[in-house]
């Protein structure tokens, strides 16, 4: 029984274990800070791999099509790889080719042995048997850890490459010293990519997880039970506050790019924020969370942007460290591979 009843912010009563801790609005989970602190670690760890003669490890990003978004994130990997001392390059490849141009390009990637992490970015265009692509790609050099190999691993608790989203997660919830041990925990969203990997991550570290998605029967039921609730859903601005318990630790995954105003959900077009944003700059970025109704009911909350996306990308430089130092044969250190 828990000791007490605590009212949620949309008036349900419910119990939560977490309302003796909980504060009467939330704190930021701040991503982009914990990013940079990862990524100097990173800077320092390819540092001291080079004094020892060892050349910096060398990352290679296959691009698929001109989807402006992934463009934009790959970009981003490869200019903070190389601020981060590391190789990095993208290969291009135009969406008109056929599909066999990618796998003869992760072929060639494979037969190069000054290669140490390869990452194709998803998701392709049409036309592409994505699973015939992770299938391609060598185990030991998948920074991404999306072959079935390392799927496997993940799902059997020994990890080789967690995949760097919801590693990026794992890594907010441990540096804010969010307690998992026993805890109610929801991942909306079951993605490859991000839902089934951070379930199976929290499961790992003893939560109670339920991984949810569109079929969920009284899905603001379900999230209502959860004191962490993961949000990986791509739909802009869809968690509420009747969707979260009071006190609750909120991670919005979301990365929805909005154009005009007439893209913006009824919700989110009452936020005067967010319509200054797209009037001043004509587009805004914004989560599946409905951050200014769900932040007063939260613990903590990520924002976005500068939530979860840079720790995306700081994880995938610690992964390409990682895979350089398992092929090269030196010690990965401890507490680097402890997601
Ligand atoms: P995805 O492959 O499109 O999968 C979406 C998941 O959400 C599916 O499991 C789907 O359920 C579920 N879903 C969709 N609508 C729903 C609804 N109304 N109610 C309940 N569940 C619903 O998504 P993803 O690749 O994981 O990406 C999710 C979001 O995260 C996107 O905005 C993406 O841009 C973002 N993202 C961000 C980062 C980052 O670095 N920050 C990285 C990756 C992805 P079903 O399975 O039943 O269809």
């Amino acid at each position: 029984m828990p000791s007490r009843v605590a009212r949620n912010c949309t008036g349900l009563v419910y119990p939560s274990p977490m309302s003796h801790e909980t504060p009467p609005s939330a704190n930021l989970l701040d991503g982009a800070a914990l990013a940079r602190r990862i990524r100097e670690r990173v800077r320092d760890d390819v540092d001291a791999m080079m004094r020892e003669g060892a050349p910096a490890p060398r990352l290679r990003v296959f691009l698929v099509g001109d989807d402006p978004a992934s463009e934009a994130y790959v970009r981003g990997k490869t200019r903070s790889a190389t601020e981060a001392g590391l190789r990095a390059e993208t290969i291009r490849i135009p969406a008109a080719e056929t599909p066999e141009k990618l796998l003869e390009g992760i072929a060639a990637a494979r037969e190069d042995p000054d290669l140490d992490g390869i990452l194709v970015q998803l998701p392709l265009p049409a036309g592409h048997d994505r699973n015939r692509v992770l299938d391609a790609l060598d185990p030991w050099r998948d920074v991404d850890g999306l072959h079935p190999e390392n799927v496997g691993l993940l799902h059997q608790g020994r990890p080789r490459f967690v995949p760097c989203t919801p590693a990026g997660i794992l890594a907010l919830i441990d540096a804010y010293r969010i307690p998992l041990s026993g805890r109610p925990a929801v991942v909306l969203g079951r993605s490859e990519i991000v839902g089934k990997p951070a379930a199976a991550l929290l499961t790992a570290r003893n939560a109670t997880v339920t991984l949810a998605h569109s079929r969920t029967e009284d899905l603001p039921a379900v999230c209502r039970g959860a004191d962490l609730l993961v949000v990986a859903i791509g739909r802009a601005g869809f968690l509420t506050e009747k969707f979260v318990r009071e006190g609750a630790v909120i991670v919005d995954v979301g990365v929805n790019r909005i154009g005009s105003l007439e893209e913006l959900p009824a919700n989110l077009a009452s936020s005067p924020r967010i319509r200054a944003e797209i009037e001043a700059k004509g587009r805004a970025l914004v989560g599946d969370v409905d951050f200014d109704s769900v932040a007063p009911c939260a613990r903590w909350i990520t924002p976005v942007p500068g939530g979860v996306g840079p720790l995306t990308v700081a994880l995938l430089l610690e992964n390409t460290v990682r895979a350089a130092r398992l092929r090269r044969g030196i010690r990965v250190p401890a507490g680097r591979d402890s997601v």
